[in-house]
């Protein structure tokens, strides 16, 4: 018999590590950024913060698989509307660019 997470941890405690993994991503994406803008100086060079941003992006995702109120399918709508309307903003920035 597989042992799965659920069996030791119920909703509430793996929501709340979800919200703990999803504020490190966070951490990690501002990071990389830093790195990469290089005006505010870092000792984290740029592989260590990919490398850092990778492994939150796991916690995330792993976290993500225990999650009943997940909906896939509402999660890819959800998805697929917000693309458009993203699209459709920066579309928009363009032809209010060209204009001025
Ligand atoms: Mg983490």
């Amino acid at each position: 018999m597989e042992l799965k997470v659920t069996d030791f941890l119920k909703q509430d405690e793996l929501l709340a590590g979800l919200a703990e993994e999803a504020a490190e991503l966070s951490q990690a994406a501002l990071k990389l950024r830093r790195v990469l803008d290089g005006r505010n100086p870092t000792p984290v060079g740029f592989r260590q913060a990919v490398c850092h941003l990778n492994e939150e992006i796991a916690d995330v995702l792993l976290y993500l698989e225990w999650i009943h109120a997940m909906d896939n399918g509402l999660v890819r709508e959800f998805r697929n509307k917000k693309l458009a309307r993203w699209v459709t903003r920066l579309m928009e920035a363009k032809d209010a660019e060209n204009d001025a």
